[in-house]
């Protein structure tokens, strides 16, 4: 047997096949190694039968496999299963049944990795990957959860998950018309009809969802991608909560080079921001998958164009059937007002993909009408930028309910606009005009100095990158968490 070093210890990590999730995956294991130098993580890449570009992604970490702390292991590919009943199966139930395909695959690695002595603190798991816990319980070794969406959420599914499991309620039955909730992470009440669609689905998605959240109570711990000045009545709040783990807030966790980019375009499109004075331009982008149906994005032309601000616009055609990721327009005029790309050239470009990290960090931006991903989120927060609130998919009307009702860096634009979920178009939502896209954009870019949003955005821009620094709040609750697991270890 080797010689250990006694502190030396590998963790393993399963992030999700998801783009938005695996990249906060791999940032987090990068940053929890830059505090430990005595750890070493193994990273268990799942690639996807859907995502061309999550496997392209996968790909480049297996190339690079950097350090020699740092590994990354392709688990063998899984197709999606056959639906084995007939039981409706939609996104949920495919992507659950897809994770759990990978469980004797990961069981062989761990195998293997312990037939080289490795000493194994325990399992990190992606929180939408809860299942390969119990492939953690088998080897006795404990799993602590990376949860890629902020507190105030986890909060959210806590307390879904309790209801449905102690108090007997069917969530699935909230209506838009029910009084408020109170949930704890929230310091204000939580209009129903901004639940996360996913909560609501009688098809398995919430089953799917609350099951998350049951399974994580038993988790040993929960670093979450937020950061205690950001959200301290809802880290407070899960302190409070008995029957959940410790919660390590860790964040911001981001990727700020951009990996999906082409050099060229992207340095054309930060051209074309140099051009234009600080705080002037609107930025428009609506994360991975958003898009909008056509005559949307007629009202968000016209109103750019009433506006008279600047603007730098992120379009994405919408997903085609089957798929849940929007495109590219090979010519955006086709959704276009006509004219509209020669009468604003001055003022306006419109792109497909953004190098979003870059373009928010850029001083020409002063606005971002965002879709209110968690991670656009973090990323607006981080350059200061305030944002105008769009959500469409997911759990984007809590974020949007939170940026504006709780953190106050949001203008509302439409808190309960969705379009779709999991590929499954629903009925069209009503259309927001141009008249309040305009209005939004107007109280978003207006009075620079003034603008409570702003000087928010600017406050917490510097908090979080205190948060991350030596002695930060997220660098010490890294260290929190490390001593954790050592302490767990058997
Ligand atoms: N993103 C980007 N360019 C785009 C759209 C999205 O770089 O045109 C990046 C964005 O910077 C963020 C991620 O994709 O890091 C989107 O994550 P988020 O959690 O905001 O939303 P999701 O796409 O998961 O809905």
């Amino acid at each position: 047997m080797t010689m250990m070093n006694e502190e030396a210890m590998d963790l393993i990590l399963i992030p999700a096949p998801l783009m938005g999730h695996l990249i906060s995956d791999v940032e987090m294991a990068k940053r929890l190694l830059q505090i430990r130098h005595q750890l070493s993580i193994t990273v268990f890449l799942m690639k996807s039968p859907l995502d061309s570009h999550l496997n392209s992604y996968v790909q480049s970490l297996l190339a690079h496999n950097h350090c020699s702390r740092l590994k990354f292991i392709s688990l063998p590919e899984e197709d999606l299963p056959a639906p084995a009943s007939k039981e409706p199966t939609n996104g949920f139930t495919l992507f659950s049944f897809f994770v759990e395909s990978h469980k004797p695959n990961v069981r062989d690695c761990v195998n293997e990795m312990k037939k080289n002595d490795v000493r194994l603190g325990g399992f990190v798991v992606d929180s939408i990957c809860m299942a390969m816990m119990d492939v953690a319980d088998e080897f006795g070794l404990p799993t602590y959860v990376y949860y890629t969406s902020g507190a105030a959420m986890l909060g959210l599914h806590l307390h879904l998950q309790s209801l449905r499991d102690d108090h007997g309620v069917d969530v699935t039955e909230f209506k838009d018309s029910d009084p408020h909730l109170n949930l704890s992470t929230y310091s204000k009440p939580f209009p129903p009809k901004l639940l996360p669609l996913f909560a609501l689905d009688k098809t398995g998605g919430s089953a799917y969802f609350l099951d998350i959240a049951k399974r994580m109570r038993k988790a040993k711990g929960i670093l979450v991608n937020t950061f205690l000045e950001l959200e301290p009545h809802a880290l407070e709040s899960l302190s409070k909560d008995a029957s959940a783990p410790p919660v390590y807030p860790v964040g911001p966790i981001l990727n700020l080079k951009s990996n999906k980019i082409q050099e060229s375009s992207e340095k054309e499109i930060l051209k074309w921001l140099d051009g234009h004075p600080d705080s002037s331009v609107v930025f428009l982008c609506f994360g991975s998958c958003g898009s909008f149906p056509e005559p949307q994005v007629k009202e968000i032309a016209y109103a750019l164009e009433q506006s008279g601000h600047r603007f730098l616009w992120s379009l994405r055609r919408p997903p085609s059937h089957g798929s849940i990721f929007s495109t590219d327009y090979n010519d955006p005029e086709e959704a276009l007002p006509e004219g509209f790309l020669e009468r604003t050239k001055s003022i306006g470009k419109v792109i497909g993909w953004a190098p979003q990290a870059a373009v928010l960090a850029h001083p020409a931006v002063g606005g971002f009408v965002s879709h209110c991903g968690w991670n656009s989120t973090l990323e607006s927060i981080w350059s200061g930028v305030p944002i105008a609130t769009w959500p469409i998919y997911t759990e984007q009307q809590a974020n949007a309910f939170q940026l504006v009702e709780e953190i106050g860096i949001g203008v509302e634009v439409k808190m309960d606009y969705r379009y779709y979920f999991m590929g499954e178009f629903e009925i069209l939502p009503e259309k927001v005009n141009a008249k309040e896209i305009e209005s939004a954009i107007t109280v978003l870019m207006d009075h620079p100095t003034i603008n409570p949003q702003r000087m928010k955005a600017t406050e917490l821009k510097g908090k979080s990158r205190k948060a991350l620094e030596e002695d930060g709040s997220s660098f010490n609750y890294f260290k929190c968490f490390f001593e954790h697991v050592m302490n767990n270890i058997i």
